[in-house]
């Protein structure tokens, strides 16, 4: 096919198409907004096509090629397929509404292990991720001259089942113990994967559930008292 071809099997392909939207997590409605392309010089063809997902609202870009038939003097184009989204989705474990319930400064250091685990930066990740559980036990009144094992056994509040994962994390070990020996020289992408396992659920578990629930009692509250206005 010529470019008009492709334009038009793009437009087609996008009409009330369904994809897991990289910001609110979910299989939805996305809604194409525009597209263009370039050409590389072997005269292969890439759309980048932007959309709003129809439930949250945010905006994502998948790319798509055409290849170019390389035996063809003349443009002749099919369909190669879908590539590449963005923004890329750095975390399947927790929602953005979600983080909105963590401390600060602490949600930082998460996203940022994030960001290193997207790139397989896994030594770094683990670091970050390690650094964000840490500010959250400090937050939570576990003392700083522990080492991290010791921090997450000293906190009563925390469930068991927490505090035995914990032991099972081979690379949060000394950690702390012996600053020298941070055990992250070999850190693969398991490690670093199952660190921020972890750690999304320790969030989940410590800080988010607490503030959904307050949020659901007072919303439960406040309706029971529109409803005792309107009795009376
Ligand atoms: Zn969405």
């Amino acid at each position: 096919m010529k470019i008009e071809g492709a334009k038009k099997a793009v437009n087609d392909h996008v009409v009330d198409l369904i994809d897991v939207c990289p910001h609110c997590g979910a299989k939805v409605h996305i809604v194409q907004l525009w597209n263009d392309f370039h050409q590389f010089r072997n005269g292969d063809i890439e759309f980048y096509v932007a959309f709003r997902c129809k439930p949250c609202g945010k905006l994502l870009v998948k790319t798509c090629r055409f290849r170019q038939n390389e035996y063809s003097k003349e443009q002749n184009l099919s369909f190669k397929g879908w590539d590449e989204k963005f923004p890329l989705s750095l975390d399947d474990d927790l929602t953005d509404e979600e983080k909105e319930h963590i401390p600060k400064e602490i949600a930082i250091d998460y996203q940022e292990a994030l960001k290193c685990m997207s790139f397989g930066a896994n030594r770094a990740g683990c670091s970050m991720f390690r650094r964000a559980l840490q500010s959250s036990l400090l937050a939570l009144g576990a003392d700083h001259k522990l080492d991290l094992i010791k921090q997450i056994e000293s906190l009563n509040n925390l469930p068991g089942d927490i505090k035995d994962w914990a032991h099972q994390i081979r690379i949060f070990g000394n950690w702390g113990a012996h600053p020298d020996k941070d055990n992250l020289k070999e850190v693969s992408e398991d490690d670093v994967k199952e660190t921020h396992d972890f750690i999304s659920k320790f969030l989940l578990y410590m800080f988010i559930m607490p503030e959904k629930v307050k949020l659901s009692r007072t919303k439960r509250e406040n309706k029971l008292n529109n409803n005792d206005k309107l009795g009376q």
